[in-house]
């Protein structure tokens, strides 16, 4: 399977980790959008939010606990984050395996776009 997180989780492509457990990896993203930009991203391969199954609900909240977890170490859980989940060509999604951004450091807007 040709998929750069998948990659990324196998260390063929090096990322800087910034959590990880024995269901999810967290590592920076590469073109970020915020003073603290990551991407949170299950061990598993979910093409898209489309394809959660049944079985994958408590893996889809572990990431979103793991956003909150992130945030904490980073220092910014009581001023404030924000999380996307970006899904097929109008939601912007770019790779096509399932991710959580978490963007936080600064104040920011709404709507984002
Ligand atoms: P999407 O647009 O699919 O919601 O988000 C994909 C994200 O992956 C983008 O924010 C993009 O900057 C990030 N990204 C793409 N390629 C790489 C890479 O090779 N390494 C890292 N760390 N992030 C990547």
């Amino acid at each position: 399977m040709d998929c750069l997180f998948c990659k990324i989780l196998d260390g063929e492509i090096p990322a800087e980790v910034v959590y990880e457990d024995d269901q999810v990896l967290a590592f920076r993203d590469i073109n970020p959008q915020a003073p603290f930009h990551c991407l949170i991203i299950p061990r598993k391969h979910i093409a898209t939010l489309n394809d959660i199954a049944d079985e994958d609900q408590a893996l889809v909240g572990h990431m979103l606990q793991a956003a909150g977890t992130i945030a904490k170490q980073q220092g910014f859980d009581e001023s404030g984050y924000r999380t996307v989940f970006n899904c097929n060509t109008h939601g912007g999604q770019t790779v096509y395996h399932i991710h959580l951004h978490l963007l936080g450091g600064k104040p920011m807007g709404w709507p984002p776009y």
